[in-house]
């Protein structure tokens, strides 16, 4: 592909864009780009870079990965750190890069979970496939019920004091244990940044938690993952499971998901964005983005006309968002 030059208008076509992250010094993009998927050994690197170059052309400066992703796991940095080499070498003080540790990575009795030694190894190994000195942002990705949380705790705080991190990000912890964390953290100077779970029209479970009024109520940022659940929120299976789909291809996202009652919902909200003239993924977006304490939504997309949608939500109308309609089984 030809050389890469950043767009000149990337940070002025959406103003709406920036959101200050809880009471931190940082803004992130309303719509973030996450590289769980399609950033894997199976999808050509070009497709990638196509990907990541109109993120960022729009003013996308967040970027969220983990070591697991792929696949193969580890992959999602790999590619990253090839892009980021031959496109944003000269554009790394734009981009604010988070990376996870927390789930399995390697052999044996270190390879996962919430222990000083996998926190430790982690944090290197994502740094080496990446090509970075430094991340933005790295998170736990998930709660261990074992480990004390101490020891996970203070694992981050001494990634930070490292200068192998900036900040600190707890992903998928519950309620009681952010309190701690964050109690923990913010006594040793090195305040949590942001609270990654899932928020979406079909999950609300983390906001009936009091994660979100917490995060608000604390200074801490919320992103939703998955925030299009995974494609279920935009028209991909409202007539059928298209063979190139999430759905279709890996485990992810089982057929089973989608029950008569799910489909019918999703022809209602389908039917109410169509009414309001909104693509469903762009309105679903913009529901998220609506809710108390959220900062951004992070999107996944094969293609860059998936992306582009998912940035449409920012010229959503918000009239109306909060009288959609909620899907009250649970789909997760
Ligand atoms: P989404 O809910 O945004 O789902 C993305 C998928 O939806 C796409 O790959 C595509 O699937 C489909 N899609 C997106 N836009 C459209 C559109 N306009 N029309 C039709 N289909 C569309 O996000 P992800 O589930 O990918 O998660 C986003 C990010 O969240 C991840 O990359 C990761 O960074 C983070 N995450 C974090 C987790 C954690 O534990 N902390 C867990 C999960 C995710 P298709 O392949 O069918 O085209």
């Amino acid at each position: 592909m030809h050389e890469y030059s950043a767009s000149e208008d990337r940070y002025s076509q959406n103003s709406a864009l920036y959101r200050r992250c809880g009471n931190s010094g940082v803004l992130l993009p309303a719509i973030s780009l996450g590289l769980w998927q399609n950033f894997g050994a199976d999808t050509p690197i070009d497709d990638c870079r196509k990907i990541l170059r109109y993120a960022f052309d729009n003013g996308i400066t967040h970027f969220d990965l983990a070591d697991n992703y792929g696949p193969p796991p580890g992959c999602a940095e790999r590619v990253l750190g090839q892009i980021l080499k031959q496109d944003f070498s000269s554009y790394r003080d734009e981009l604010f890069i988070a990376t996870k540790a927390g789930y399995d990575m390697w052999q044996g009795p270190y390879g996962s979970w919430g222990s000083r030694k996998h926190i430790m190894a982690g944090i290197d190994q994502s740094l080496q496939r990446m090509g970075l000195d430094y991340v933005d942002l790295f998170y736990t990705h998930r709660y261990d019920p074992v480990t004390p949380l101490d020891e996970t705790l203070q694992a981050l705080v001494d990634i930070v004091r490292a200068g192998k991190a900036l900040y600190i990000g707890i992903s998928r912890w519950p309620l009681h244990a952010l309190k701690y964390a964050n109690d923990y953290l913010r006594s040793r100077d090195v305040p949590p940044l942001i609270y990654q779970g899932r928020l979406n029209l079909l999950d609300r479970a983390v906001a009936e938690e009091g994660i979100c009024d917490y995060c608000a109520e604390n200074g801490i940022g919320f992103i939703s993952f998955s925030a299009l659940a995974q494609g279920l929120l935009t028209p991909r299976y409202l007539n059928g499971i298209p063979q190139e789909s999430r759905m279709a291809k890996n485990g992810s996202l089982t057929p089973d998901k989608l029950t008569p009652e799910l489909l019918a919902y999703l022809k209602e909200l389908s039917a109410i964005a169509e009414k309001r003239g909104e693509p469903l993924a762009a309105m679903s977006l913009a529901w998220v983005l609506s809710q108390k304490g959220v900062t951004s939504v992070l999107v996944g997309a094969r293609s860059v006309e998936q992306l582009s949608q998912s940035i449409y939500s920012l010229n959503v109308f918000p009239d109306g968002l909060a009288d959609l309609p909620l899907y009250g089984n649970k789909v997760f």
